[in-house]
């Protein structure tokens, strides 16, 4: 038996204004190689100098998973030649990144956590873009220069689910922070995973192969499983030397297979120096005080939501899942919804609908505030469920977003009045004398025909809680 293990190194583009070392702007821009300037072109002479705005995005991320957020960095060249980096050297942190050690906690399916452990964060320069046209091959140097934020776990993640329950996690957190769009289609939040798997007691770790820029969580799994296969044939089969070697592989979709994309370099191999363009990153008092400026985290939320509003863990874990679907939770609650009641209609009615007609929770029909206060009507006994549920689908389709209105105009109002209940019941029971006969002499199943002919009777209006108690109340 094998034991897997695995450590992730993640780049999150960083979602500032305008590029690492110098003033070109991160945005989209229409024609290739126009936010460019002789920096982000690697002129010679041209100096860079460091974005404060990366910096402060990068130390929040530090104070997030209480790492210790240096007051002092630096930067290194790390050497090697490509069409799409004009300098042959990419600017990163290698002696002294600007956040190290930290910690991440996950949640496993068996409802225990872990933690794990971060190396570092460390900021660096993007690349440009090579395009493959016909005979040809352009570059496109718009993207280089680009804020990225390398951030690495230790290697303590044990199977697939524990990689994808950490990548999700710290993809929840940089898009709490607001610092990365994490757009994983678009490049944003990708990754590297390295991979080995030793027998089981084994202390050494066995050889690690480094799976380069997956960008979805189903991928990661698919290479993790693949890999994990691959590599416990060969030790199984005696052949674990000549198969596995520190390499970097590539996750071939298609094909479902990792396939060797080249050797591993060693770090000599990129003849890493100190940049002496540019001189330690120094932060100040302020920029502390900037970067501590941070929303509520995932793991506060949850604490939060089970202590003081009596939330399961498991609610609570979806519920902060994703920013968008917390803060859509909590402007519910400020509705006057409770919560209980909040979570099952935004995770099942609500995203159930949304799932069927193709939107998300930021393009949802329904906001917030009209769901909040469409919940706290049934909480409140105004409408039934199944009146709500006739509301929201109503509202999925039309434009109408007025519930008092929509209630009406519905006929969806519940009766909770004693007194109207109670003309019914007195009505049904005054035709049914001789079932009333038997229900009294023992059978007590008859009840529920009472419950079912009294809400006919109303149209399906009076509140059935209402109902079953004031017809105990009258048949005694
Ligand atoms: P490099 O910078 O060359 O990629 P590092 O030593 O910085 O190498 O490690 C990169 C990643 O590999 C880290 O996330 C680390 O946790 C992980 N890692 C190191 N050793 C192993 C191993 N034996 N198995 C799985 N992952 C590992
Ligand atoms: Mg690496
Ligand atoms: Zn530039």
């Amino acid at each position: 038996m094998f034991e897997t293990v695995i450590g992730l190194e993640v780049h999150v583009q960083l979602n500032t204004k305008t590029k690492l070392f110098c003033s070109c702007p991160t945005s989209f821009a229409e024609h290739q190689n126009s936010n460019t300037c002789p920096t982000c072109l690697a002129l010679p002479g041209a100096l860079p100098v460091v974005n404060e705005e990366a910096a402060i995005k990068a130390m929040r991320l530090g104070y997030a998973i209480n790492a210790n957020v240096n007051h002092t960095s630096y930067f290194d060249r790390k050497s090697y030649f490509y069409p799409d980096s004009p300098s042959a050297y990419q600017i990163t942190q290698l002696t002294k990144a600007i956040v190290q050690k930290g910690e991440v906690f996950i949640d496993l399916k068996d409802g225990s956590q872990k933690r794990i452990g971060m190396t570092q964060a460390h900021l660096e320069a993007d690349a440009g873009k090579n395009i493959h046209e016909g005979d040809y091959s352009k570059v496109d140097l718009n993207r280089a220069g680009t804020p990225l934020l390398e951030i690495v776990s230790e290697p303590d993640m044990r199977s697939a689910d524990e990689a994808v329950a950490f990548l999700k996690k710290l993809h929840a957190t940089v898009r709490y922070l607001d610092i990365s769009d994490a757009n994983m289609q678009e490049g944003s939040f990708r990754c590297d995973v390295n991979v080995s798997v030793r027998p089981k007691g084994q202390e050494a770790f066995g050889t690690r192969v480094e799976i380069k820029n997956i960008n979805s969580f189903k991928f990661v799994a698919d290479a993790i499983a693949y890999e994990v296969q691959r590599q416990s044939e060969s030790y199984e089969d005696g052949v674990y030397e000549e198969e596995v070697y520190q390499e970097t592989r590539l996750w071939n979709v298609e094909q479902g297979v990792t396939k060797s994309m080249r050797g591993k370099e060693e770090a000599a191999d990129y003849r890493y120096f100190p940049d002496p363009d540019l001189r330690p990153l120094i932060v100040t008092q302020e920029m502390i005080d900037e970067a501590k400026k941070m929303p509520e985290l995932p793991d506060a939320k949850v604490k939060r939501y089970i202590d003081s509003l009596g939330m399961k863990r498991y609610d609570a874990l979806v519920i902060t899942s994703d920013k968008e679907m917390a803060y859509f939770f909590e402007e519910m609650l400020v509705q006057g919804a409770v919560a209980k009641t909040a979570v099952t209609w935004l995770t099942s009615e609500l995203l159930g609908r949304l799932n069927k007609a193709g939107f998300s929770i930021e393009s949802s029909p329904v906001d917030a505030k009209t769901l909040g206060t469409l919940v706290a009507k049934i909480s409140d006994d105004t409408i039934s469920g199944k009146g709500a549920k006739e509301i929201l689908d109503y509202m999925m389709d039309n434009e109408s977003r007025d519930i008092e209105a929509l209630i009406d105009e519905l006929g969806l109002a519940q009766v909770s009045d004693d007194g109207a209940i109670l003309a019914i019941i007195d009505e049904i029971i005054a035709k049914n004398a001789d079932k009333v006969e038997q229900y009294k002499g023992g059978k007590e199943k008859l009840f529920g025909f009472f419950v079912g002919q009294t809400m006919k009777a109303s149209k399906g209006s009076a509140n059935p809680g209402k109902v079953n108690a004031l017809l105990k109340e009258r048949l005694g």
